[in-house]
């Protein structure tokens, strides 16, 4: 016996049922489960979505038996509605329409009234009594089924319609007559024979077939395949094909249909919210050649039908417990249900529904926090475009840091930070940052870079402070010196207006209206609820005592990865850092170094006294030397002026410095290995802040780490430095101090010996960024370049430095737990790469046994509700 290809639904039963989403799509599945509570809803049959991929697999042929299932689910639909298919008294018509796991709206295609031919169409109209109606039905199909089956641009019926219209100087298609639409059917079959060479098909079975066909293609057509790729909703799924007896919203002014939200998509109110059309079918909605009406007009315009509605949305609400989005029409007062399915809702109505649900005890708390989407939060936390306002990108790069910004387009990090001390908005455009250009960038509402990939400078940085960026803008073409840039034949030239949408990407000229980010009470109280069910634990990355106070008040529970290097650049330090860079001995390192050192001091107060109770996590210098070197002859004659070291002999020791490959050069902890007194210096830093603190009542607890180990013995040898330096300042103070020294798992070599390196560490912290990188031997800051396309082809799902490789650098990182608790069992593990706060990562870290996650902190409150997800989905 073959495979069960075809669910029938009717007469108040239904073979499938609404779980069957995999099997019969959602639309499928829907319908089946609306008939099986009795809402009134056409009889009809669903074929499978392993129909559709049966399809695919066997070079487009149907598999074995669905043809019989069809003809005999035909008969069933027959005998239900009293009519057959093709009889030319009486005809029974069609639907077809397509339905996947997942709604893709208007996606994929749909043909309505199928079944009229030249003859039935004449049983039609003596049959309903209403031969305008009946023409009406015939024009539309010939048309969708042209444009959809037949590949006839639906343009060439439009335009014939058009010409009707205005020949008969009628402003809306319900007002031509019965003599017009046959004309128009007649014109419509002439367009179909001239562009395919053949007539239109007049034999029902014939035009089944070839629906059904053009619904499993257009599973495959560009915009779906598009919108699956964005959605990322698996290319093999395949789609359903629902084939429903027809019901008539064209039969007259008691007739209509519509579409509508149990409650407002868009804020979450509870308030009944839709459109409907009086005289049309489905599509007339959706097409907007008409302007259809506010819903609650219905109940003025026909009483009884909406009272039916009423009822109808209301159960249905209750009985899936949760929003519905629903497809109605009315045929001669009588209300047919089309379509329900969970509705697709902002953020911002995703809370308050989920809220308001949990308080109208129509679902529970855990229930909730699922209907949350952590991916989608990230809205309510940044500026963003009016989705009202309507707008042309001029170019497209990677949506480095969500959120929104308008200004001026400014081209250095100066120009940035006294445009915005005169009180200007700028955007900050650049090739790409450094962290030199730190001041600059946090001036500006927002960052536009033309390389870098979305763990670039500019990325990492803009995410931790919240600020919108869009990074490796390839079509941008910027003349930094020449203050301006071009892109797709516009110049923009420095004082222009430009905005920016980090959430997509865009690049937009002039200034577009923008929103302010809520973060509302029910906001704040489903993340409490998270917090109930979540194990992980969520800490921040947050290198300033403002981006800590940030973090905390979004609830993270410590300080994850403190970047020690952006206190090196503030200000005038950055003088005395190159002086150390620079100095030829160890007493000439010493002394820059003792210049930096109070600055250090007095910034780790800062962090301390704000994470007040709460772990912070300092990592010691990371970044190479490469990015102090002064570059122009400017900064090597101030550190010669400090130094006291000729300019000539500190040129020449910045050249030698020169690194090919700085990112796997002269950085982490071989910094320390070469210059221990840079740590030193650190480590006293750290502990005189602590201890001084703890003297004056604050609750401290530090926690030193140590970057880019990939060998015990440099851990060893620094942890024994840091240790030395921290019983030196105890002892001086006479203040004691509890803290941890630990390490960073971002390289191979770390997570593969991990059981040796846990014998000196009290705790580990996945540098997933250089994990990434060292483990793919793809460099973070050229990624941009290629990456884009390898996602494109699917060689990766996603970007590697988004969401973390589960099957690759996963590995390392599971490697890393499991032989690092092998010899130290209650080893504290975390991440503090980007991937901490990616969803995705996040439960992926649940299931690894991670102990925290660390991520920016506007992705706090994105991690929390994560976290909660990974716990409850388990
Ligand atoms: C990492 O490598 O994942 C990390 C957090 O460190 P950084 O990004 O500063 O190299
Ligand atoms: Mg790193």
């Amino acid at each position: 016996m073959s495979k069960k290809w075809v669910y029938f639904f009717g007469n108040g039963k239904a073979e499938g049922k609404g779980t069957d989403k995999e099997l019969l799509g959602g639309k499928g599945a829907g319908l089946a489960e609306m008939t099986n509570i009795s809402i009134p809803v056409p009889p009809g049959f669903t074929i499978t979505t392993e129909a559709c991929v049966e399809y695919y697999s066997n070079n487009q042929q149907y598999p074995e038996g669905l043809t019989t299932q069809m003809i005999e689910a035909m008969g069933k639909l027959e005998t239900a509605v009293g009519k057959n298919f093709g009889d030319i008294a009486c005809p029974l018509l069609v639907s077809v329409r397509s339905g996947a796991r997942v709604s893709m709206p208007g996606m994929m295609d749909t043909v309505l009234n199928l079944g009229l031919n030249d003859e039935t169409v004449k049983g039609l109209a003596s049959s309903s009594g209403n031969e305008r109606f009946a023409y009406d039905s015939y024009r539309r199909f010939i048309q969708m089924f042209g444009d959809v089956v037949l590949g006839v641009g639906h343009g060439k019926f439009e335009r014939l319609l058009t010409d009707m219209k205005r020949a008969k100087n009628v402003d809306e298609d319900t007002k031509l007559d019965a003599a017009d639409l046959k004309k128009l059917v007649d014109q419509y079959k002439d367009v179909v024979s001239t562009e395919t060479g053949r007539n239109f098909p007049q034999e029902p079975k014939e035009q089944l077939k070839l629906a059904v066909n053009a619904v499993f293609e257009s599973w495959n057509n560009q915009r779906a395949k598009t919108y699956r790729k964005i959605n990322k909703i698996p290319h093999e799924w395949g789609t359903g094909v629902n084939v429903q007896a027809m019901v008539f919203g064209n039969m007259g002014d008691d007739c209509g249909t519509g579409v509508a939200f149990t409650r407002n998509p868009s804020t979450g109110d509870k308030e009944f919210f839709g459109e409907f059309l009086i005289n049309a079918q489905g599509e007339d909605v959706v097409a907007g050649i008409r302007t259809p009406n506010p819903i609650i007009e219905l109940k003025t315009v026909m009483p009884e039908a909406f009272a039916q509605l009423e009822k109808v949305y209301q159960t249905l609400e209750k009985h899936y417990k949760d929003v519905q989005d629903i497809e109605f029409t009315i045929e001669k007062n009588k209300l047919y249900m089309l379509q329900t399915r969970s509705g697709k809702r902002t953020a911002k109505a995703a809370v308050k529904i989920a809220y308001d649900m949990f308080r109208e005890g129509l679902i529970d708390k855990r229930t909730a926090v699922l209907r949350v989407a952590p991916q989608q939060v990230d809205q309510l936390l940044h500026p963003m475009i009016d989705p009202k306002s309507s707008y042309d990108a001029v170019a497209k790069g990677l949506p480095a840091s969500p959120g929104a910004a308008v200004g001026k387009a400014v081209f250095t990090a100066e120009e940035a930070e006294s445009w915005a001390q005169r009180g200007e908005a700028v955007i900050l455009v650049r090739k790409e940052t450094s962290p030199e250009d730190i001041g600059g960038m946090h001036a500006a509402q927002g960052i536009l870079t033309a390389t870098g990939g979305m763990t670039s400078h500019a990325a990492v940085v803009a995410r931790g402070m919240g600020k919108c960026c869009v990074a490796g803008c390839g079509s941008i073409n910027i003349d930094e010196k020449g203050r301006k840039f071009t892109v797709g034949g516009h110049l923009i030239k420095e004082g222009d207006f430009i905005t920016i949408n980090g959430t997509t990407g865009e690049v937009i000229l002039g200034q577009v209206e923008l929103i302010e980010p809520s973060l509302s009470g029910e906001f704040a109280e489903i993340l409490t609820w998270a917090d109930e069910f979540r194990t992980l634990g969520v800490r921040a990355n947050a290198d300033t005592p403002h981006d800590a106070q940030v973090a905390r008040d979004f609830g993270a529970e410590g300080i994850g990865l403190c970047r020690t290097e952006h206190m090196f650049f503030d200000g005038d330090r950055i003088d005395a850092v190159r002086e150390m860079i620079l100095a030829y001995d160890v007493d000439g390192r010493k002394k820059a170094l003792e210049k930096v050192k109070p600055y250090q001091r007095e910034d780790f107060e800062g962090l301390f006294k704000v994470m007040e109770g709460l772990p912070v996590t300092i990592r010691l210098l990371d970044p190479p030397l490469h990015e102090f070197i002064p570059h122009t002859d400017e900064d090597v004659e101030k550190v010669s002026k400090a130094s006291g070291i000729a300019f000539d002999r500190l040129k020449r020791k910045a050249q030698e410095l020169h690194e090919f490959n700085p990112m796997l050069g002269h950085r982490g902890c071989r910094l320390a290995v070469t210059f221990p007194e840079i740590y030193e210096m650190q480590a006293y830093a750290i502990f005189e802040a602590a201890c001084k603190l703890k003297k004056e009542g604050v609750n401290v607890i530090p926690e030193v780490m140590i970057p880019l180990v990939g060998h015990y013995k440099e851990l060893e040898e620094l942890k024994e430095l840091v240790d030395n330096v921290a019983a030196e300042v105890m002892e001086k103070t006479g203040v004691k101090v509890d803290y941890l020294v630990g390490t960073m798992i971002e390289l191979p070599r770390a997570a593969l010996t991990a059981d040796e390196i846990a014998a000196h560490a009290q705790f580990f912290s996945f540098g997933t960024n250089d994990l990434t990188q060292t483990a793919l031997g793809i460099s973070r800051d050229d990624a941009g370049k290629f990456l884009p396309q390898y996602v494109e082809k699917g060689i990766f799902k996603e970007d590697p430095f988004v969401s973390i490789d589960q099957s690759g650098v996963g590995q390392l990182v599971e490697m890393g737990v499991a032989k690092g608790r092998s010899v130290r069992k209650e080893l504290k593990t975390g991440i503090c790469g980007e991937h901490g706060g990616d969803p995705d990562s996040i439960a992926f870290c649940q299931k690894a046994g991670l102990n925290y996650v660390s991520c920016s902190p506007y992705r706090v409150p994105v991690a929390r509700l994560a976290a909660a997800h990974a716990a409850l989905k388990g």
